[in-house]
């Protein structure tokens, strides 16, 4: 629906215009009333019931139909702005690179995810995925070919995070997150093992050549009454341990806390 109400200025002239035109339809429609029923003479007797009643008809006829129409206009306004409202929601949580969820949508998402699967004791599982030597990737093929990188690590996490009803989303840069619930701890290694694969795998295509690239993983498991943002930090710190032992590897929280301690 067109909408050329901007100002405060072009409301007051519009509620102006519908109220004059339904102010002159009540005069003319009584008028015309008046002189149908006691002719064109200025100086007729007229019945002052008749005039009264009739103009009294015509106003509520009138109303009754301004009402009507505004109220459907207003309601087809407010549907436009749910749905608009719904519409500025999905793309303020979606990454326009890629398409996946970002860090916003993520967030949002994962904590309702986590409550749920609190509710119904089950286990969540973050991953914390990063390309390795992105930047090198950058520098030597140019921004241009990063971000296509960038697509097609997104396009290989969403299809295995797809089949698996998990979150997915790009968390940051070249950061992407995932997030499981109701899965094994050991299942959700074998997970992030596969994905580890999976992306090292994909061949990215660049004038005649291909380039190969791999992620390191973090994998951390909420425990009870731990936040989201606890699960992260873990998945996070694995994730660091990942790059620090040589990149594109699986490091799971759990196991890197039993070494430090040990
Ligand atoms: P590491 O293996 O330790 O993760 O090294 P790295 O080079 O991947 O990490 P680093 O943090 O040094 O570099 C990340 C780079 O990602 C730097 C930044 O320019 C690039 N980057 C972030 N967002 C985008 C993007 O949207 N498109 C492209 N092409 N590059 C991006
Ligand atoms: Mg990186
Ligand atoms: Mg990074």
């Amino acid at each position: 629906m067109a909408n050329d109400i901007i100002t405060l200025r072009d409301a007051l002239r519009h509620t102006a215009g519908r109220s004059a035109v339904s102010v002159g339809l009540t005069v003319v429609l009584t008028l015309s009333l008046c002189l149908l029923q006691f002719g064109p003479d200025p100086d007729a007797v007229v019945r002052v019931s008749f005039v009264t009643k009739s103009s009294l008809l015509i106003s509520t006829i009138i109303s009754g139909l301004l009402t009507a129409a505004l109220s459907f206009r207003s309601a087809l306004t407010m549907r436009e702005l749910a749905l608009t409202r719904a519409e500025l929601q999905r793309i303020s949580g979606t990454d326009q690179l890629t398409g996946l969820l970002n860090r916003r949508g993520f967030d949002q998402a994962a904590e309702a995810a986590l409550t749920k699967a609190r509710g119904g004791n089950l286990p969540t599982t973050v991953l914390m995925c990063d390309i390795d030597r992105f930047k090198a990737i950058n520098d030597q093929f140019g921004h241009d070919f990063g971000d296509k990188v960038l697509i097609s690590i997104a396009e290989v996490l969403r299809s295995f995070a797809e089949r698996r009803q998990m979150l997915v989303a790009r968390h940051g840069g070249e950061e992407f997150a995932v997030l499981m619930t109701g899965v094994s701890k050991e299942r959700a290694a074998q997970y992030a093992e596969e994905l580890r694969q999976a992306c090292a795998a994909e061949a990215v295509l660049r004038e005649g050549a291909s380039t190969n690239v791999t992620i390191s993983i973090g994998l951390a498991e909420s425990h009870a009454g731990m936040d989201l943002a606890k699960v992260m930090r873990l998945a996070d710190q694995a994730l660091y341990a990942a790059k620090h032992r040589g990149r594109n590897r699986v490091v799971r929280a759990d196991v890197l806390a039993d070494s430090i301690a040990a």
